[in-house]
């Protein structure tokens, strides 16, 4: 690919450029005209204030159609954009600025002064962008710029994003990702998807993060398709949009909140073609409620920061519960012992190859090596194993599994029985550190309202029914609601951390 991922877009606009690209809640509309034209106008105003190819342009703004538009404008000018999630202290945000040296910033106007004291020669730029997209210094001041700009020739190889990774373990790692990782895995989710321009997406997630920003606006921007752009998740007002949308992409909770309402049904999903969830792993219960309930099947996808989208579920043909399907077309997959040896069955470490995976972490070359191995193949960091059907399974990621007493616990198979238990809504479990055991299985449990649950000892005897007695929880314990990110994870380090004297205190 010799091309800026732009010009991949590009060629996938619809004929009739007045067609709508994003239509938000208040019922403002962009064309694929105003997009190519903002756009435009953004690369040349940042052109013109100095940032040249390669820059990096850190963005901490709140999700609203010029953040797209601002987007596709560092693509178009070869500029590293570097979305931060709104949720960042000052303190996160100075190890980004430090570690990523951007030339620019775009930021909300209360942070501007935050951001300001951190100029310095690298950063000499700091503009900002209020939440309505319509105000702040960036949209006031490129005005009188030309919506005229020639999109900068860029290779595969040359960096388009650089995303923080989640980082549970040691200090946030940039993972660079170039103009081929993204047009390969966007190119193979459009055709997977069967992405069309008659299609309209329902689009509720953050724009930071892979998910909001690349499966989803990529797929658009390649189908020549709409987007109903919605700042965040709210249950009414999905329930509004569903009848208007063909395609929803959402993570897990998404699907969980809709069930919560007594007003989703069938009728609400009448113009669906297909419910995508992704980011987190998908219940089987909610899967099977969601179907029971709406007469849709989930297509549960898996992928990460790291490489883009791995594998998928089938548009056409068996999704099963419980899996992410089979490896999109380009991606290799493999399931691995300790010495990076395939298994012939059973759960294992879950490596890919393919143009979807990044080139490495931002300025950590080591870091980077440790993560693949001499064949080309990158660590994913999640367990797995294959059903029958030759579909992967997550079973969890490697720090979460657990070491009980020598033997290794994959957390997920005790969480899908506990969640079969009478009053049990959803649990996580953790390993926390025992002296006899080296971790002790500690299962973290939301009981469904309005009910009750029987004791711990009785709990622990129906789960040793069906598990080997290492495997059983030593104890339960009951918490309001499972802490998680914005992408939906449950955040097993803040339970360990709360929870890590419990046995040994
Ligand atoms: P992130 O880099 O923040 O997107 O996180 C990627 C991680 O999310 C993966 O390594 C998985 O552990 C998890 N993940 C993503 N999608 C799924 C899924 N469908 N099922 C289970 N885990 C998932």
């Amino acid at each position: 690919m010799k091309k800026n991922i732009y010009d991949v877009f590009e060629a996938h606009f619809p004929e009739n450029t007045d067609a709508t690209f994003i239509e938000t809640d208040d019922g403002s509309q962009y064309s694929y005209a105003f997009l190519a034209e903002e756009s435009a106008r953004l690369a040349r105003f940042l052109t013109d204030a100095g940032i040249t190819k390669g820059d990096r342009v850190a963005v901490q703004v709140d999700k609203s159609a010029e953040v797209i538009f601002l987007y596709l404008a560092c693509l178009r000018a070869g500029f590293v954009y570097l979305p931060l999630n709104t949720a960042y202290t000052e303190s996160e945000l100075s190890y980004f600025l430090e570690n990523a040296q951007p030339s620019a910033v775009i930021c909300r106007p209360p942070s501007e002064a935050f951001f300001h004291t951190r100029k310095n020669t690298q950063l000499i730029q700091v503009f900002t962008l209020a939440c309505d997209g319509h105000s702040g210094s960036l949209v006031e001041n490129s005005r009188s710029s030309e919506a005229e700009f020639e999109t900068v020739a860029s290779d595969a190889d040359d960096l388009a994003v650089i995303l923080y990774t989640s980082g549970t373990t040691g200090r946030p790692k940039g993972a660079m990702i170039t103009h081929g990782n993204l047009a390969a895995n966007g190119l193979a989710l459009q055709a997977a998807w069967q992405w069309q321009q008659q299609d309209v997406l329902l689009h509720a997630l953050p724009i930071f993060h892979i998910h909001g920003l690349f499966v989803a606006c990529h797929n658009v921007l390649l189908g020549g398709s709409k987007m109903l752009f919605v700042n965040k998740f709210d249950t009414k007002t999905m329930l509004q949009l569903l009848p208007k949308s063909t395609v929803m992409m959402g993570v897990p909770t998404f699907y969980t909140r809709l069930l919560d309402d007594k007003d989703f049904n069938q009728d609400v999903c009448r113009n669906i073609r297909l419910f995508i969830s992704g980011s987190a792993p998908l219940l089987e219960q909610t899967f099977n409620d969601f179907k029971t309930r709406s007469g849709h099947t989930i297509l549960e996808r898996y992928g990460m920061t790291e490489t883009g989208m791995n594998t998928s579920n089938p548009v056409t043909g068996e999704r099963l519960a419980g899996t992410v399907g089979l490896p999109l077309p380009g991606v290799s997959t493999r399931i691995v012992d300790e010495n990076n040896q395939p298994l012939a069955g059973g759960v294992g470490a879950l490596q890919v190859k393919g143009a979807n995976v990044f080139k490495g972490y931002w300025n950590m070359p080591e870091k980077t090596a440790e993560e693949f191995t001499d064949d080309g193949y990158f660590m994913t960091g999640d367990l797995a194993e294959l059903t029958p059907q030759g579909y992967i399974r997550i079973v969890g990621r490697n720090k979460d599994m657990i070491i009980t007493g020598g033997y290794n616990v994959y957390p997920k198979e005790i969480e899908l029985l506990l969640d079969e238990v009478k009053g049990i809504k959803e649990s996580a479990v953790i390993g926390l550190p025992h002296k006899d055991f080296g971790e002790a299985v500690t299962a973290v449990v939301v009981v469904e309202p309005g009910q009750t649950i029987a004791t711990d000892d009785a709990i622990i005897a129906e789960l040793k029914q069906q598990l080997a007695s290492y495997k059983a929880p030593k104890k339960i314990i009951v918490v309001p609601e499972l802490e998680r990110n914005a992408m939906g994870k449950v955040q097993k380090n803040r339970l360990r951390e709360q929870y890590f004297k419990l046995y040994n205190s």
